[in-house]
């Protein structure tokens, strides 16, 4: 596999053995001083110390900072945020799932300035209290492919005083390279493979949804589509597929790009539910996908048509798009309700009214009232039968 090179919506370099050009990149981006931020389990993986040999190697002082948890907190950057100015750190290589890179990118964002993080929260202006200056470079290496963070401008902290999840924002807290390594992802077992690899799907299907005029997401988000529909089946019963791999972590990139257009009811109800039950995220949205789809069909019918064609499928239109999705998820395991998984109908009425009140609400097609997601919700716990 040849390595290839990219610089939108960032600098990209995309194949095995990716891994390697980490010297490189911290010499181009004038990183000699590196913070290794990642999560406990991948530090322990040999991934992590090919890492620090490589750095190492090259002559770079590199740290591991590890102290990320699963849906990291204000607690986890605060503590990066101490290890970078203390140890007079230059730039940050963010290594793991979506969450190492999350914190990686808030301790870029926010270790110099002299707000706390939560000043950047995503709303209105806030961003602009940040000097762009002080923000350190980071390089992405993602080892999961899913939640497309690498590319993304933004990073999801929970608020532990608060109890709720904050969305951290900076134009510039995109990484400024980088390293799509299939390598990296091999080892990821199936149930997770499939979780997020549908979390990626739904990233591109609401971008498409979404209203609003954005032919470049639309384009990047059909094509995304598409290299999911010929790679996630392959990865998940053969992990050791690295160019399989490697199309599903480029298809990552892709759903995440592809966004910033707009999410919709699938992650308005998934984020809710993740509150209320800590369920995994990707395994949420891949339940709920056919239920949103159906629901909104009125208003996408003519976008399913045209990926209907795209992706060669029988029949046409939402119907298409329908049958694949539900004959996709059953090939990789997911279940068809959420009941499947031990939610329960009983709190409908406070999901819908938090659903409605999510960020991504705003970019489904049809502008669902509270009661109209209980009631979707509700569907996708007790499950529809479209046979
Ligand atoms: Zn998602």
């Amino acid at each position: 596999m040849s390595l290839s090179s990219w610089n939108y919506p960032t600098a990209i370099i995309a194949g095995s053995g990716a891994l390697n050009k980490l010297p490189d990149a911290c010499q181009s981006l004038g990183i000699i001083r590196p913070l290794l931020v990642t999560d406990p389990g991948i530090a322990a993986l040999p991934m992590t110390q090919t890492a620090i040999n490589l750095c190492e190697e090259s002559g770079l002082s590199v740290t591991l900072f590890s102290d990320v948890q699963g849906n990291p907190t204000g607690e986890n950057v605060a503590a990066g945020n101490k290890v970078f100015v203390d140890g007079h750190h230059d730039g940050i290589i963010a290594l793991g799932g979506g969450s190492a890179l999350d914190c990686a990118k808030a301790i870029a964002l926010s270790a110099h300035q002299k707000h706390e993080v939560w000043q950047f929260e995503d709303i209105g202006d806030n961003w602009t209290l940040a000097v762009p200056d002080l923000i350190a470079p980071v390089i992405a290496l993602p080892t999961t492919a899913g939640t497309g963070s690498e590319v993304g401008r933004a990073s999801v902290i929970t608020n532990s005083a608060e109890q709720r999840k904050v969305i951290i924002f900076h134009p510039d807290m995109v990484p400024k390279q980088v390293l799509l390594d299939p390598d990296l992802t091999l080892a990821l077992p199936p149930h997770i493979t499939a979780a997020t690899g549908m979390d990626a799907l739904s990233h591109s299907l609401e971008a498409l949804c979404a209203p609003g005029y954005h032919p470049m997401a639309d384009g990047i988000a059909t094509e995304g589509i598409r290299l999911v529909q010929q790679n996630l089946p392959t990865v998940f019963h053969n992990g050791a597929d690295k160019e399989a791999r490697m199309q599903m972590l480029v298809a990552s990139s892709m759903g995440a790009t592809a966004f910033q257009k707009g999410l919709g009811a699938m992650h308005a109800i998934a984020h809710t539910l993740g509150a209320l039950y800590n369920a995994h995220h990707g395994l949420l949205n891949a339940i709920l996908m056919p239920y949103v789809l159906d629901a909104n069909r009125s208003e996408v019918e003519q976008k399913m048509e045209r990926l209907a064609r795209y992706l060669d499928l029988d029949g046409s239109g939402t119907d298409a798009v329908l049958a694949w999705i539900l004959t996709l998820r059953r090939e990789v395991g997911i279940p068809h309700t959420l009941a499947d998984i031990g939610i329960t109908a009983e709190e409908a009425e406070r999901v819908g009214k938090m659903a409605v009140n999510d960020p991504s609400a705003g970019g489904n097609p049809i502008s669902f009232t509270a009661e109209q997601y209980s009631q979707l919700f509700t569907l996708a716990v007790n499950g529809k039968d479209w046979s």
